[in-house]
């Protein structure tokens, strides 16, 4: 799922308001490394217009970005960082919830064939075959559903 839904699913079902900032930013947070992928994304944008062959840049940061897209979605980090937390504070930091609630929204939202969740990595690269939240359905779902949960929030 984009970014911005995941944000605003994190503000409708974890709307702690004291903590606001932490659960829209652990709604996000995952998809934080994607931020690697812009430059590649302008780039390959001006290649269109011949300014620049960017395939070889483009590989050098997929080295980079995914390994840091299976470590932030991946159920076994998110439970030793969660428990981590638990141990230094000594009490559970809830808004880290929002990022198992970006785990189980990716799983089934991400197709094989469109960047897979291997949501068991390092211990398994096992995926779900789930809908591609880019798919133009999916996507008109999604808003539609975020819309009537805004509605439906606000009156
Ligand atoms: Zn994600």
């Amino acid at each position: 799922m984009d970014g911005l839904a995941h944000v605003v699913f994190g503000l409708l079902f974890f709307g702690d308001r004291s903590l606001l900032l932490w659960w829209l930013f652990f709604s996000a947070a995952p998809d934080l490394p994607d931020v690697l992928l812009i430059p590649r994304f302008v780039r390959n944008l001006l290649s269109r217009y011949g300014f620049r062959n960017p395939a070889r840049e483009g590989r050098r940061i997929t080295r980079v970005w995914k390994p840091l897209v299976r470590a932030t979605h991946s159920v076994p980090v998110f439970l030793t960082v969660f428990f981590l937390v638990w141990f230094i504070n000594g009490t559970p930091f809830l808004p880290l919830f929002a990022w198992l609630a970006h785990l189980g929204i990716d799983i089934f939202t991400h197709s094989r064939k469109y960047h897979p969740v291997e949501f068991l990595w390092p211990f398994s690269s096992v995926s779900f075959d789930g809908w591609a939240w880019s798919r133009p359905a999916m996507l008109v779902g999604t808003y539609v559903a975020l819309l009537v949960l805004l509605l439906y929030e606000l009156l």
